[in-house]
């Protein structure tokens, strides 16, 4: 792991200057220089922040005779999450928002987006910008071969003040996170967007993702902001969780605690510095069942309802993330007393408003008067021309980048199944995902459903795979996940292949074998199932690669969420084009992996 000194401190607070807000705390952490009086130099300059503070403040109440500073300051949130790397306007469904009433609007793209976060400024120059997580990651290819530096760069230049870290933030590992936030090359890409990357001018936080050897923070748990003399505490969070999603490599030496738990402590120290005004950005979220942007159908027993329940009635508003929904809810905290918790779709489709009313006296949230809504970043106002530069520039750049060559082929591989339902590219894809997880998770067998496998591989006219050709094949960016199964689970599994009115034959890695009996009913047209030649005993156990969409019970697979330990694994497309490199010129793999009896 890089170190982080105190040099470097500056790097967390280097915040693109934004009228009316003071950066407050300086905290930097390091595995080798983080020493076990961490709180007490937390409590030291939070201390001088708090100081900053008062100094700041004292001209307004210094001058007798003058009109009395009013009673209360209105700061504004501005919330967003999971834009991965959506610079141009998300097309399809991930380009629209749904109203509460099943209309849609067309929404999206970061030059709209900086525009909406102007407007909003204007109207309220006491505003931050807060993200929920998720932000890089899983991008299109004009953020994602820069390894998302032009969506930092958009980040940076709508002044964004905090982000919670994401599970995708982590995706290329803890290491590639320090370089996101401090800047520099790529250590095996270069700088291929701009030299030099300068970093993120704003702090990732998350209060509950420590070094496991020492139990020290491995990123900032909070920061403090002063805006016209209203001290604001951020707490950062991620998902607990986050382990299961991303490749065990990068996180190697981290521990991922309890949310709630994290985020309190975080609270209870900002509580003894005076810092009243709590707010929290955390990378976990609610399902719902339905609505618009501004309503609350939460699904029930959502992971954030739960952590919501356990958090601190010190913490004024929740901004959230991770499940890409929208909501704007008033939950009860611990005492009784509604709180905004809320979350803004993805891709920037949204943003959260939240105005919150600070009685200057106490320095806290009058909660009653504060308000929150979902404003839709509609694509009918004037693009701003500073982020237009950004998205034009990185799509300019990709495209070369896109065209450069990731494996050859030796004769097309082509998606259409044979017989027995599996397919020459299916297989490949299946091949590649048990390649990418057989050392870092000891998977024996990988399965990958064959809607996820969108476009052929084609010879024409050199056998040349480029990154874009490999994109094209799999471009949702799923998470690998390896999960342990009996073997009589992975044969309810094969069984779910047909349902009624419904046949989807996942596609097999070299490692797997068996035979389907169509004649048979269905549920029982599997038999002779063997791992590496070796017959599957329905007793033992096996571990079984599949990306997060099946492991979820996708494609009506529910056996499939039987797994347990599972470990998580690196994005689909990373673990295609590895295997494409490692082993061209490929060949069309065999398409004997399923015997039709
Ligand atoms: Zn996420």
């Amino acid at each position: 792991m890089a170190c982080i000194g105190h040099s470097r401190s500056t790097g967390w607070t280097g915040q693109t200057p934004v009228r009316g807000v003071a950066t407050a705390t300086s905290l930097a952490f390091s595995g080798g220089l983080v020493t076990n009086q961490f709180l007490r130099r937390t409590a030291v300059l939070a201390v001088a922040t708090v100081a900053v503070g008062v100094a700041v403040a004292a001209p307004a109440t210094a001058a007798p005779g003058h009109n009395a500073a009013p009673a209360t300051t209105t700061v504004r949130l501005i919330g967003l999450n999971d834009f991965h790397g959506n610079l141009e306007p998300p097309a399809g469904s991930s380009g629209r928002v749904v109203q509460s009433d099943g209309t849609t609007v067309d929404a999206g793209g970061a030059a709209f987006l900086a525009t909406h976060v102007r407007q909003l400024r204007a109207e309220q120059r006491n505003s931050l910008v807060l993200t929920g997580g998720d932000n890089i990651g899983a991008s299109p290819l004009a953020s994602a071969l820069f390894h998302d530096e032009p969506t930092i760069e958009f980040l940076n230049s709508i002044g964004t003040t905090a982000s919670a870290v994401g599970n995708h933030e982590l995706d290329e590992g803890y290491k590639e996170l320090l370089r996101i936030q401090f800047g520099g090359c790529h250590p095996v890409d270069g700088c291929q967007f701009h030299n030099p990357y300068p970093g993120a001018k704003f702090p990732y936080l998350a209060s509950n993702i420590t070094f496991t050897k020492t139990g020290l923070p491995a990123t900032l748990p909070f920061t403090v902001k002063i805006v016209n003399g209203a001290k604001i505490g951020i707490i950062g969070a991620t998902l607990k969780d986050l382990p299961t999603i991303v490749s065990p490599d990068g996180i190697q030496g981290l521990s991922f605690g309890d949310e709630a738990a994290a985020i309190n402590r975080s609270s209870a120290l900002l509580q003894r510095l005076g810092v009243k005004t709590q707010v929290v950005v955390i990378h976990q979220g609610d399902s719902t069942v339905g609505g618009g942007p501004n309503d609350c159908n939460l699904a029930a027993s959502g992971p954030l309802s739960a952590i919501n329940a356990a958090v601190s009635t010190n913490v004024d508003v929740i901004i959230s993330g991770h499940t890409h929904t929208q909501y704007n809810c008033k939950l009860p905290d611990p005492a009784g007393k509604l709180r905004t918790v809320i979350q803004s779709l993805s891709f920037g489709r949204l943003l959260s408003v939240v105005d919150l009313k600070i009685d200057r006296k106490t320095g806290d949230v009058i909660r009653d008067a504060s308000t929150a809504r979902n404003e839709i970043v509609t694509r009918t106002v004037t693009p701003d021309p500073a982020v237009q530069a950004i998205v034009d520039e990185a799509v300019t750049k990709a495209a070369p980048i896109a065209n450069q060559q990731v494996g050859k082929i030796t004769a097309d591989i082509v998606k259409a199944p044979v017989a027995s339902g599996e397919s020459p590219l299916g297989n490949l894809i299946a091949d590649s995902q048990l390649a990418a997880t057989e050392q870092s998770a000891g998977a024996q067998i990988a399965l990958m459903n064959p809607g996820g496998v969108r476009a052929d591989l084609v010879f024409a006219p050199d056998g040349v795979v480029t990154y874009q050709d490999a994109f094209t094949v799999q471009p949702f960016s799923n998470i690998l996940q390896t999960l342990t199964y009996t073997g009589a689970q992975i044969d309810q599994v094969l069984e779910q292949q047909w349902l009624p009115g419904l046949t989807r034959i996942l596609q097999p890695s070299s490692t797997l074998h068996y035979t389907q009996t169509l004649a048979n009913p269905i549920g029982d047209r599997v038999s002779n199932i063997t791992i590496n030649g070796v017959p599957v005993d329905p007793a033992a156990t096996y571990r079984v690669t599949v990306n997060n969409f099946l492991a979820a019970g996708g494609d009506s697979f529910t056996a499939l969420t039987q797994g347990t330990d599972v470990t998580g694994g690196p994005i689909d497309l990373d673990a295609f084009t590895a295997y494409l490199t490692a082993n061209s010129p490929v060949s069309p793999p065999a398409t004997d992996r399923i015997t039709v009896a």
